[in-house]
Parts: structure tokens; C-alpha cells; sequence
């Protein structure tokens, strides 16, 4: 019986302060062999000869990461360690530290180089997101995985942290973003009109024109912010069915959808012939969203066999719910008479997810436990059944013990082949870690020692 994957996503300042050993001990007792310590990326040295392909200066996020830090926080003691050393003591706990990068956001780069930023259809640049198809883009990425194989020997894997088309965060909507009706707004995000993406669409006879006022006319109902123009769409579009027929009155934006994730996966398919060239045992890993609405990002489940090794499913269930009710609040903001089961219950309709009805409640705990099997088993479904799944479960508080058995029940009843369990949002506790691989064990996933 070959391992099953066991990793976690961590804070390295969080276990430096507890003490690495007894972080590690930890992490070997739930059955965890794999970390992902967020930020890793930016703790290793740069050696020029690897950027000049790109103008982008990686020494821009490094200086970010050490004195201020992303909504993961600072990441001082991990910059400032030596990792060839913290390497040699996780192997003594039967861990591996593995590089993930996140090759799609970044404030301080987008800040310093606004052209390699997603675009929209008016030309307003994102805050957050690096287009995929721009080169300098793409050559900082590679040149900065290529920079940290070639000098630190022992890496594993490379995890792609959430590569998408997406022009802001939905975790993070800004307050700049103007609500949106549902479905049309979710239908009609993560554009990008850059010169790169359009030039991509014209060589692949998509008429950028028809496809720009398809948008337009999609944005301009879904802003039409009236409590009618609310229940008109919340009453025409209740179930899978109902989107078909939008579809077939859009046809162009299916072609668009589709043209997206064929961006995205250009994308993931020219990084993993470049990490292969590099070394090809290194196990290339890609984090997507859940299923039900990746696509809104141009992340394609059934493309990824042909892109990576692995992938992972970030769905954190409880955590959530603070994010997804962003938008969801300008809309009852812009309309004030939608209550909060009226649009909720559209909510859940669309993206197949349940939970609760009140927006504090949603906002507090998320959406049900229960999701985390559907999304796995749509993951797996979709991928076909050789292509590995790795379940991405939240430890991160308000998950409680409990939360965390269930979801890894879940998982694996779902047909997930590996589990991660996911900690960045600060001080998860600790009784998350042990009771993840107490479950673990019990479903016969790990062993005992
Ligand atoms: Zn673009």
C-alpha cells in the first residue's frame, strides 16, 4: 500500500515561537508529512541570474513578507531562518518542508509593476491579481522556483497556490467593488482584457468585441440594484436547469468561460514542463477553489490530469462564511429589502451549498460540514478516478475538534486520496492537529507508530 498523503499549510512564525520541536512532534503524531508553511516562498535567497526574463525584483516581496506581511501576517522568523537547518530537523520527525508559491497575487508587486495587473473590461487595473498570460509574470515564477531547486537540495513538491483569472479576491472583495446581482455577476467575473489575453483570444478567433459588449450587457443587468430586479432573477434562476437556458442566450459566454480556464491552464501546463525540465521527480500540486464555483475563477477540474500530479481542494468550510457574505451584504446594502433568507437561500441554490439562513450566523460558522463531501465528490468525479484529490480541511478557528473528525470522514467517504489541513488563518488550535490524525488513524488512513 503506497502512503497516503498527509500535509498541513502552517505558520512558521506560530510553531517557531511554540518551539519547532514540539511543532514537529506534533505534526509527526497526526500523521502530517508534508508542510506547507506560508510564505515559504520568500524565506530563500535570490540569485540574479534567475530573473532577467522578468522585470519583476523578487527582493519586493520578500521585503513585504518580512516587515508587514499579507493577510497571513509577518513572516520575520521565516525569512530570517536558515532553512537548510530547519530542514535537517524536520526530517528527524519524519516531515518535509515543500515549497509553495503563490503565483497569482501580490499587493507590493502589483503596486510596483500596475501593467503586469489583471485588467477589466474599462480598464481598471486589479489591486491584487498578476495576469497569467503576462511574460514577465510568468518568467518571475519560474525563475523563482528555478532559483530555489537548483540551490536547496530535498524539496519534494512545488504547490501552486490558487493560479486563477480573477480580478478580486473574492475572499477579500474590496470595498471599491460595486455590488452585483446574482447569478450575472458571478457569471461574468475574473476577466481580464489585457493586451496579452487579447491578443491570446484573437489568435484563437474569438471576436473580443461581441465578447466585451456580451459583458457589458451582463454587467448592466446585474447592477440594475432594485428589490424587482432582485426577485426577478432569484425567481427565474433556481436551480442547475435555469442556467442552461441563460447559457443558451448567451452563447458567446460560454466560449468566453471556456477560453478562461484554457488561459489558467496555459499557464500551469508551460510552469510544470519547466519545473519537469528542471527535475522531473518533483511532484508538481495545484491548489484550487471548491468545484461548485472554480470555474468562476478558470480553475477546471477535469483539465487538471493533463497538468499536474495532484490536486488540492481548498474548501474551509467554517471560514467562509465571513468572506462569501461580503458581496452578499453590499447587495442588501444597495437593497435594503432583501432580507437575509431571501438572499441567502439564492446563494445556496446556486453554489449547492447549505448552511445557515441568518447572515451573522453564516457569517460566524460558515457553511455545513456536509458541503465538504459534496465537493470532494464532485472534485473526484470530475478528475476521473487516477488522478489524485487532495482534501484541503480547515483547523483554523471556529472549526472545532469535532469539525475537523467530520470533515475528515467526509473526505475520505467522498473518495479523497490525501488530506491537508489548512492553518493560516492564525492560532488554530492545537486540538484541531492532534484530533485530524486521530481520525486519520481510525479510518485506517495512517498508522500507528
Ligand atoms: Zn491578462
Amino acid at each position: 500500500m503506497t502512503k497516503t498523503y498527509v500535509g498541513a499549510w502552517p505558520i512558521f512564525d506560530e510553531d517557531y515561537t511554540e518551539g519547532l520541536d514540539k511543532a514537529f512532534q506534533r505534526y509527526q503524531e497526526a500523521g502530517i508529512s508534508h508542510l506547507m508553511y506560508a510564505g515559504i516562498a520568500h524565506t530563500f535567497d535570490v540569485n540574479p541570474q534567475y530573473y532577467e526574463l522578468t522585470k519583476i525584483d523578487p527582493h519586493i516581496q520578500i521585503d513585504f513578507e518580512k516587515n508587514q506581511g499579507d493577510i497571513f501576517g509577518t513572516k520575520y522568523h521565516l525569512i530570517t531562518s536558515d532553512f537548510n537547518e530547519v530542514r535537517a530537523l524536520a526530517r528527524r520527525y519524519d516531515l518535509n518542508l515543500e515549497v509553495n508559491i503563490t503565483p497569482g497575487v501580490s499587493e507590493p508587486i502589483v503596486a510596483a509593476y500596475p501593467d503586469v495587473a489583471v485588467m477589466d473590461i474599462d480598464g481598471n487595473k486589479s489591486k491584487h491579481w498578476m495576469c497569467p498570460s503576462n511574460p514577465d509574470v510568468r518568467n518571475y515564477f519560474m525563475g523563482r522556483v528555478e532559483d530555489i531547486l537548483r540551490h536547496n537540495a530535498g524539496i519534494r513538491e512545488v504547490e501552486l497556490d490558487v493560479v486563477s483569472l480573477d480580478f478580486y479576491d473574492p475572499q477579500v472583495v474590496p470595498d471599491w467593488v460595486l455590488p452585483e446581482l446574482n447569478p450575472l455577476g458571478r457569471l461574468a467575473i475574473g476577466n481580464c482584457f489585457c493586451d496579452h489575453c487579447v491578443k491570446r483570444a484573437q489568435a484563437q478567433g474569438i471576436n473580443v468585441d461581441r465578447i466585451k459588449r456580451e459583458i457589458r450587457a451582463i454587467h448592466k443587468e446585474a447592477t440594475h440594484l432594485n428589490y424587482q430586479s432582485f426577485l426577478d432573477l432569484s425567481d427565474a434562476y433556481r436551480g442547475v436547469f435555469d442556467i442552461v437556458r441563460y447559457l443558451l442566450q448567451h452563447q458567446d459566454l460560454l466560449t468566453w468561460i471556456k477560453f478562461r480556464s484554457g488561459l489558467v491552464n496555459d499557464f500551469v501546463l508551460q510552469f510544470r514542463n519547466f519545473l519537469k525540465h528542471i527535475d522531473p521527480t518533483v511532484q508538481l500540486s495545484s491548489d484550487l477553489v471548491a468545484p461548485s464555483f472554480s470555474w468562476t475563477l478558470g480553475q477546471v477540474y477535469a483539465d487538471q490530469p493533463g497538468l499536474t500530479d495532484m490536486t488540492k481542494l481548498m474548501l474551509y468550510h467554517k471560514c467562509i462564511g465571513s468572506f462569501e457574505a461580503k458581496p452578499l451584504k453590499r447587495i442588501q446594502g444597495a437593497i435594503p429589502e432583501i432580507s437575509d433568507r431571501e438572499i441567502l437561500d439564492q446563494y445556496y441554490r446556486l453554489k449547492g451549498f447549505s448552511g445557515s439562513y441568518q447572515m451573522d450566523e453564516f457569517v460566524k460558522d460558515g457553511i455545513g460540514v456536509e458541503n465538504v463531501y459534496y465537493e470532494v465528490r464532485k472534485a473526484r468525479l470530475e478528475v476521473g478516478p487516477h488522478h489524485p484529490i487532495i482534501a484541503g480541511l480547515v483547523a483554523d478557528s471556529p472549526a472545532t475538534t469535532d469539525d475537523v473528525r467530520q470533515a475528515v470522514q467526509l473526505a475520505a467517504k467522498a473518495g479523497a486520496d490525501g488530506f491537508m489541513l489548512h492553518m493560516w488563518y492564525h492560532d488554530a488550535p492545537k486540538d484541531n492537529i492532534v484530533a485530524f490524525g486521530e481520525e486519520l488513524k481510525q479510518l485506517g488512513k495512517i498508522h500507528h507508530e
